[in-house]
C-alpha cells in the first residue's frame, strides 16, 4: 500500500512541511516541521497516526521552527539530522540573523549518513547526502513511491541559495547532478518551498542547470 503523503504550507517563508505515514502500521514521520506545526499534529490525531520521529533535510531555522512538537510526546520524539549540519543546528539555524528567536527542539539523536536505509511500514527510504545549500543537507528518496523529498537543494525551475554560511555553489550543482538527476526521470521532487516538480522537468527546463 502506498505511503500517505500530505503537504502543509507553513510560516512566513511558506515552507513545505511533509507528513509521511504508512497506512497499515499508522507509523508516521514529519519532515521539516516549520512554524505552526500544531496543524500537522491535528491531522495526525484525526487520522490516528502514530508520530514516531522528526526528520530534518537541513538545519535552517525555517525547517525546524516547529520541532518543539517533539515535546508533546513522552518521551520526546527523536529528531534526525546529518552531523555536518549540527553546528548550524546549535545556532538555531541562523534565526538570529533574521532577527527572530527560534527554539530548535530536542538535540538530534538520529544522525543520518549517505546511503542509510530507513524503513517506514513497507517502504524503504534512502538517505542521500546532498551538500551545497548547507554542509549537512540530505534528501529522502523513496524508490517504490518514485518520490524524493529534496529540501532546499532544488526547486521548480530553481536551486537552493548558496550565499548563506556553509553554502557552496559548485557542491550544490554537483549534488544535483550526481544524486538527483541520476534518479528515474518520472521521480516526483518535493521541495522545501514551492510546487512539486519532477526530475525530467528540471533536467529539461531548470535555467540553472543547462
Ligand atoms: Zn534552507
Ligand atoms: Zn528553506
Amino acid at each position: 500500500m502506498a505511503l500517505y503523503v500530505t503537504t502543509f504550507i507553513l510560516g512566513p517563508l511558506e515552507n513545505n512541511t511533509y507528513l509521511l505515514a504508512d497506512p497499515e502500521t499508522k507509523k508516521a514521520v514529519v519532515i521539516d516541521p516549520s512554524f505552526d506545526s500544531e496543524r500537522v499534529l491535528e491531522t495526525i490525531d484525526r487520522l490516528k497516526f502514530e508520530l514516531t520521529e522528526i526528520w530534518l533535510t537541513h538545519a535552517h531555522f525555517d525547517h525546524l521552527a516547529g520541532a518543539t512538537i517533539a515535546y508533546r510526546f513522552t518521551p520526546p520524539l527523536k529528531t534526525g539530522l546529518h552531523p555536518d549540519d549540527l553546528p548550524l543546528w546549535k545556532q538555531a539555524g541562523g534565526a538570529v540573523n533574521w532577527g527572530i528567536h527560534v527554539e530548535p527542539g530536542p538535540e538530534p539523536e538520529i544522525l543520518f549518513c549517505h546511503g542509510q536505509k530507513i524503513r517506514l511500514g513497507n517502504s524503504i527510504i534512502e538517505v542521500r547526502h546532498v551538500p551545497g545549500h548547507t554542509p549537512g543537507h540530505v534528501m529522502f528518496y523513496l524508490p517504490t513511491e518514485k518520490l524524493a523529498f529534496v529540501g532546499d537543494v532544488i526547486f521548480y525551475r530553481g536551486i537552493g541559495r548558496t550565499d548563506l554560511p556553509g553554502g557552496n555553489f559548485k557542491q550544490l550543482i554537483n549534488s544535483i547532478q550526481t544524486q538527483i538527476f541520476t534518479l528515474p526521470p518520472d521521480t516526483t521532487l518535493l521541495s522545501g518551498h514551492g510546487p512539486e516538480t519532477t526530475v525530467a522537468e528540471e533536467r529539461a527546463n531548470n535555467p540553472f542547470l543547462r
